[in-house]
């Protein structure tokens, strides 16, 4: 008897979503992500229990077609790439095809959803399984409602933290794309309770402050530099206003939150002797690029990036944060004016 045999679409679902989907805040990431490649302005993040009980998104995006709404929830089916070059060219933040069906897999997943044309769809869909779909409402947007996260995988259930620290990450990736995206309005609500409403109004430093309060958004300057591979826009504070982790730095590569040690260290190092051992400044930096420079296929939650051009970036990016401070020195009172 053959002992090698595929595994069945539901089994395979939930071992991509063990890379996926790690923990609620994951979750959260990938729907938001999904609303923002949908061009929503408006999203509404619902979130109980630390997203245990609930996690609910609800986006003024494109929708799907009724005909799609099934599709999307199979494994590796996406709108946002076709061949082989659109893998060079990535401009949205999913093209994996791979979040909807993880989640679906691990949870009860409601769907409703309407390109605003026709009637809606409604799709109800649990541990891989579709229980109902219906007609919905034709309200333009995407509605999606998680409960019962990692229902059938025991293991991960328990190795969740405490609600304060499943929380803190909710809110760390809310505020992390509000950043990336300040044109849209991020409404984000923990137990009937607001967390965050950002105007979406376009300033980043608004979203800073709505963020960090506006003392934070005061003592951070605008930094600005560009090269032939690279487009570098930002804010980062002065010297004078620093946490104790580098978890206040926040780097945006074409619109994408990512992880980048390198990045990181060339911000720092921007400082030079200017911050103290073990202070980090806060900062977001914003680097637009040709997309044929960064590869983004590298991990399965996209964080982690691969870039062709490093020492040439981190270089500029240093000293754009050095040019910035020399400037602020040569002008009398030049921190206390801010
Ligand atoms: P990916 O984002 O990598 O394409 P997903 O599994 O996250 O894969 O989503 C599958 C597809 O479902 C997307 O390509 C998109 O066409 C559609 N989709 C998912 N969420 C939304 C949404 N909020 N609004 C509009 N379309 C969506
Ligand atoms: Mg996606």
């Amino acid at each position: 008897m053959a002992k090698i045999h595929e595994l069945s679409v539901n089994l395979a679902n939930q071992i991509a979503a063990g890379e996926v989907i790690e923990r609620p805040a994951s979750v959260v990431k990938e729907l938001l992500e999904n609303a923002l490649d949908a061009h929503a302005t408006q999203i509404d993040i619902l979130i109980e229990a630390a997203g245990t009980k609930l996690i609910e998104i609800i986006d003024n995006g494109d929708g799907i077609d009724d005909e799609d709404v099934e599709v999307a929830f199979r494994r590796h089916a996406t709108s946002k790439i076709n061949d082989r070059q659109d893998l060079f060219k990535i401009r949205t933040l999913g093209f994996r095809g791979e979040a909807l069906p993880s989640i679906a897999s691990i949870a009860d997943v409601e769907l409703t959803t309407s390109t605003g044309q026709q009637a809606g769809t409604a799709m109800h869909i649990k541990g891989g399984e579709v229980l109902a779909k219906t007609a919905a409402s034709a309200r333009k947007g995407t509605r999606i409602k998680v409960t019962e996260l990692f229902f059938n995988t025991p293991a991960r259930l328990k190795y969740l933290k405490s609600q304060q620290t499943e929380l803190a990450k909710i809110v760390d990736i809310v505020n992390r794309l509000a950043l990336s995206y300040p044109a849209v309005t991020f409404h984000l609500v923990h137990n009937d309770k607001q967390i965050l409403r950002t105007a979406g109004n376009g300033d980043v430093k608004r979203v800073i402050a709505e963020i960090y309060g506006p003392t934070t958004a005061q003592k951070m300057v605008p930094i600005t530099t560009t090269d032939n591979d690279f487009e570098v826009t930002g804010f980062v504070s002065v010297p004078a206003l620093t946490r104790a982790s580098r978890d206040y730095i926040s780097v945006l590569i074409n619109g994408r939150y990512i992880k980048n040690f390198q990045i990181t260290k060339a911000i720092i190092k921007g400082y030079g002797s200017k911050l103290m051992v073990g202070r980090y400044p806060f900062a977001v930096i914003n680097i637009q690029m040709d997309p044929l420079l960064v590869d983004v296929n590298v991990h399965p939650t996209k964080q982690e990036v691969r870039l062709s051009q490093e020492d040439s970036l981190v270089t500029l990016i240093t000293q754009a944060i050095q040019h910035v401070f020399t400037q602020m020195s040569l002008i009398p009172d030049g921190y206390q004016n801010l």
